[in-house]
């Protein structure tokens, strides 16, 4: 039977269940990667073999990490992409992001795939900074188990964050590109919340939205940023305004149908309907 007393606490539970959240960063170091996932929410497979300067990474770390008190006011830092481990410059940026962040934990998300061909500069700029590999298992032939020991052997912390191995694991989300849905609605389903992304020298609330770009090339600008839907970094004077960026739907979000479709892993044909409905 409909409760609707039910339904409000729901609401206002989930509601300050997003709001009580704690912060994190998501640094895009770039969105190429080595796999070639459908529907993948940086658009990888659509994706150019480009990567952030480390001028920028630096002028945007020094910027946050001053706002936050070199971390102390964040949860967490993530060094993301993409695939981050392609990043030529990663030992170097791992050293200027835990210069800026010296108090939050900061982990690097990755398939881990290339992990059995880092260099011992990458091993020990890992090592020194306490950076975090949190590894992403995906449905392909790759020794997991493997590179988790060999980043033992090697002194780095390392943590399984997600296993899309298993069913119902991978999302697609459509867009729709009329900009037609209750932004509202779709900020409070999103799958996507909290992940603040750090872009060139903008901050999205999401890879979805900060991304975009990937998908308006191949498709042809369909998506627009409005004012509201990001922060250019060296304008932030508070982590308030980054909360406000993440809590607060932005316009973006009339685009994203939520919830995602749940839908079987497999390579992406880098059709724009993977993201796109009709
Ligand atoms: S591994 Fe991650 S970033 Fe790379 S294509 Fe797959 S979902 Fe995208
Ligand atoms: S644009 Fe809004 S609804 Fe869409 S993924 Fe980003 S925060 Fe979520």
């Amino acid at each position: 039977m409909f409760n609707p007393f039910k339904k409000i606490q729901n609401f206002a539970s989930t509601l300050k269940r997003h709001r009580s959240a704690p912060l994190h960063l998501e640094f895009v170091v770039s969105d190429y990667c080595n796999l070639n996932c459908k529907g993948c929410t940086h658009y990888s497979p659509l994706a150019p073999k480009e990567f952030e300067s480390l001028e920028q990474l630096e002028r945007n770390a020094a910027h946050l990490g001053r706002i936050s008190s070199g971390g102390k006011d964040l949860d967490s830092v993530y060094i993301i992409g993409g695939e981050p481990l392609l990043y030529p410059g990663l030992p170097q940026a791992m050293n200027i992001l835990r210069q800026h962040f010296p108090n939050c934990r900061i982990l690097l998300f990755t398939n881990g795939l290339a992990l059995p061909r880092m260099t011992e500069d990458f091993w020990a700029s890992a090592h020194e900074n306490n950076i975090t590999a949190a590894i992403t298992r995906y449905p392909v032939k790759f020794d997991y188990d493997a590179a988790i020991k060999l980043c033992e052997d090697k002194g780095v912390a390392c943590e399984v964050f997600g296993d899309r191995t298993l069913k119902d694991s991978f999302f697609r989300f459509g867009l729709d590109p009329t900009k037609s849905q209750n932004r509202h609605l779709s900020h409070f389903k999103c799958y996507n919340y909290g992940c603040i992304s750090v872009i060139g020298d903008r901050i999205y609330p999401c890879s979805i939205s900060g991304c975009a770009g990937h998908l308006n090339k191949a498709a042809g600008n369909i998506f627009t940023h409005e004012a509201g839907d990001y922060l250019e970094v060296e304008e932030v004077k508070s982590l308030k305004q980054i909360k406000r960026l993440r809590d607060r739907p932005v316009p973006f979000c009339a685009y994203c149908k939520m919830p995602p479709d749940t839908v079987p892993y497999g390579p992406s044909k880098r059709d724009i309907s993977e993201w796109i409905d009709k």
